[in-house]
């Protein structure tokens, strides 16, 4: 299918995009990679009357690593923070997410940031995002602003971004010595949105007992379902038994649809299992384990 017909600008400079977005309100949309974008306008399920292209707009193709973690610049495509090594040293689960996200040829032009501006409940990056409590750096008419991710994913699709705002950059923090990451997932084909994923970060003390872990589901809830399992798992080894009843605690939280893929007490038992696996590679990853 085609399009709806739209006004298209392609500003080089991020004060004319917020510009045109700002004037535009409602009926603006902003394209980055297009992956999801493009879709939706060509099935019409979303008709603005303003696209405003930031492909062209200078300054948000960065990748930037410190000590406290990876800032990630709106232009920044899938692939190329895959491939970013300081940034998967800083933070793997950057790295474990994004080999999840749909195939090659979509993460060589979809973005990391628009794929959190597009908060799909099944996306990874939203999902990584909050696991980490990163935040997204904002630019709209009135300023700058930074929304902490528990604020930023406010239900299906929707975002705390106003209208004439656009997400200039998302921050992950590096996790805290000793903690270990994982991301897994079932999908019915490889590349597809997860039926149902678990992201976990669980952190081992010197002496390889728990002092955080917590987890992320996709596909489970209208968000990422970040779940805090410090309570259930500290002072505990990580054994199986341990983890699994974490894991079932956690799945207890979803609140999962039916749809033509899967019933929603199927995604449940998913979440559960899928969250005891990551929990468990989570550990086995943690430095302290590995030391
Ligand atoms: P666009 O398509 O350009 O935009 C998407 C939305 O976000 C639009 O509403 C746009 O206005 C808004 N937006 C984009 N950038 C900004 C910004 N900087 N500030 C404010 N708003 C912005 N994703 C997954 O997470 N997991 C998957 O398994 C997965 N599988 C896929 C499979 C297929 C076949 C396809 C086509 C896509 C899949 N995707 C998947 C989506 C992909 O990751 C997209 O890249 C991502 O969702 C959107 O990024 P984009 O840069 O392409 O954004």
């Amino acid at each position: 299918m085609k399009p709806p017909p739209f006004a298209y600008h392609a500003p080089t400079d991020l004060d004319e995009a917020v510009g045109l977005l700002a004037e535009a309100g409602e009926q603006g949309k902003i394209l980055a990679g297009g992956q999801s974008l493009i879709p939706l306008l060509n099935m019409r399920l979303a008709s603005p009357r303003v696209v405003v292209d930031i492909n062209g707009v200078a300054g948000l193709d960065g990748i930037g690593t410190d000590s406290g973690g990876v800032r990630v610049g709106a232009l920044v495509r899938h692939s190329q923070l895959e491939a970013d090594t300081a940034a998967a040293e800083a933070v793997p689960l950057l790295r474990q997410g994004l080999r999840l996200v749909a195939h090659p040829v979509i993460r060589n032009r979809g973005t990391t940031v628009g794929s959190i501006a597009h908060a799909d409940p099944a996306g990874e990056m939203p999902a990584v995002l909050a696991l980490l409590d990163g935040a997204v750096e904002v630019r709209g008419p009135s300023g700058s602003r930074t929304v902490p991710a528990a604020a930023f994913t406010t239900g299906p699709m929707e975002t705390a971004l106003a209208p004439g705002e656009i997400a200039v950059a998302a921050r992950f923090p590096q996790p805290a010595p000793g903690t270990g990451t994982a991301f897994v997932e079932i999908a019915r084909r490889h590349g597809d949105y997860a039926l149902c994923g678990a992201a976990a970060a669980l952190t081992l003390d010197a002496d390889g007992r728990v002092t955080a872990a917590r987890c992320c589901l996709i596909s489970a809830a209208p968000v990422p379902l970040v779940v805090d399992l410090t309570p259930d798992l500290s002072g505990t080894r990580a054994l199986p038994g341990e983890l699994d009843e974490a894991a079932a605690a956690a799945a207890e939280r979803t609140d999962p649809e039916d749809d033509i893929h899967a019933s929603a007490g199927y995604r449940r038992h998913l979440a559960r299992v899928l969250t005891g696996r990551a929990l468990a590679r989570a550990a086995a990853a943690s430095p302290a384990a590995t030391a």
